[in-house]
């Protein structure tokens, strides 16, 4: 058996969710919204299932989804993209990381990591025979610095992995540490990945500049993408991918072996989505942004330490000052005796040791939200 994956814990989020159910418990763990999504959306997966294609789609993607994805990111983030040389489709954002590791990376190659770190990340970059080199960003800003990014590439650098907006920790990045981010890649002659999901989930105003439209970083970034934190349907698993074209032909090449398509009524809906007017956009980001406040209030009236949460579901606590220093433990007394799953923020780094972070998901209803702060308050009254 291969090592990488036979000495793998399962997910935290499987495991979270799956404690949820057995505790009976208020779900705040794994990232998934308690709205439905967009009937409208749903309504066209379901016309397209019964009265559309459902054999093979074109290995990229539809013809009308790569379109659509052209002209949404033209339109939101001022990228010019050729539909037919430029945007792949894939079955969900992991996916396309699989895919762009796989195909970028020849073993030996270094691949700077930013920690906290999706979890899917490492265990891709060493199958694909990376060697990771790590940049520890620390809170509360989890900024990039120049020291930490010096230390970090090498002329073996083959690329840097960003997430932006930042799962787990809600930041967004300045566009200061994304230019020196982009500066090294220059310098190093590095792939920036950009695992931007998270793009049109930020609050306060704030609007997604994507990588790829930073100076010189137009033909070395892979910008993905994903159509269920877009649509907020997590299960969809439909990711986009965009490079230029010298880039994109070989991330082809492990897409069509990896999945080769992507359900077509699902493709469909996305197209359909993405020309949804900015209405749509604006008002889906303003009920995230309202469930982030009512629950970020709740848990500072609570006298919890509440983290800035720039974008994401997430928001995240410091326990601390809670006497638990064990983010781990925490979370599992939490989800057992107060009946709250939250995510322990240590599953976000190579080395499983614990932080004092721990993440809740609010994108959910204000009644389940609710639930979950008297449960709350009922651990901080104790
Ligand atoms: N990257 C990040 C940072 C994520 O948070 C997620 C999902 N939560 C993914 C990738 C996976 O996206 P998908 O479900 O489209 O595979
Ligand atoms: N991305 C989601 C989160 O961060 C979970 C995805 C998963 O369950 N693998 O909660």
């Amino acid at each position: 058996m291969n090592p990488i994956f036979a000495k793998l814990q399962t997910s935290v989020f499987e495991e979270m969710s799956r404690l949820a159910r057995e505790h009976n418990a208020v779900n705040l763990g794994q990232g998934f919204p308690d709205d439905p999504g967009p009937a409208d959306v749903r309504q066209k997966a379901a016309d397209a299932v019964l009265h559309g294609w459902n054999q093979y789609p074109p290995m990229m993607g539809l013809p009308e989804l790569r379109q659509a994805i052209a002209a949404h990111y033209r339109h939101w983030q001022g990228l010019a993209l050729d539909p037919d040389r430029e945007v792949m489709v894939t079955s969900g954002a992991t996916e396309a990381l699989a895919g762009a590791l796989f195909a970028l990376i020849e073993p030996g190659d270094e691949v700077v990591l930013f920690e906290p770190m999706y979890d899917a990340y490492l265990p891709l970059v060493l199958r694909a025979g990376g060697i990771p080199r790590f940049v520890t960003l620390k809170p509360p800003h989890f900024r990039i610095t120049e020291e930490a990014l010096a230390a970090a590439f090498s002329p073996r650098t083959r690329l840097a992995l960003l997430n932006n907006p930042l799962n787990p920790t809600a930041t967004i990045f300045p566009d200061e540490d994304l230019d020196l981010l982009a500066s090294y890649c220059r310098r190093f002659d590095a792939v920036a990945l950009c695992d931007e999901v998270w793009e049109h989930v930020v609050f306060d105003g704030h609007r997604h500049v994507s990588m790829m439209a930073r100076p010189g970083m137009r033909e070395r970034t892979v910008k993905i993408s994903s159509a269920g934190k877009i649509f907020s349907l997590t299960g969809w698993k439909v990711g986009f991918v965009m490079a230029a074209p010298e880039l994109m032909r070989v991330l082809a090449k492990a897409h069509q072996y990896i999945t080769f398509t992507t359900p077509p009524n699902l493709q469909a809906a996305a197209a359909f989505g993405l020309g949804k007017d900015a209405a749509y956009f604006d008002g889906m980001r303003a009920a995230f942004q309202r469930s982030r406040d009512r629950f970020g209030s709740g848990l500072t009236s609570l006298g919890f330490e509440v983290l800035p949460s720039a974008g994401t579901y997430f928001v995240n606590i410091d326990i601390t000052g809670l006497g638990q220093a064990d983010d781990v433990a925490f979370c599992k007394e939490l989800v057992a005796a107060h009946g709250v799953a939250a995510i322990p923020v240590s599953a976000f780094y190579a080395e499983r040791g614990v932080t004092s972070v721990v993440r809740f998901c609010f994108a959910k209803h204000d009644s389940t939200l609710d639930a979950a702060l008297e449960r709350l308050a009922r651990l901080k009254a104790r």
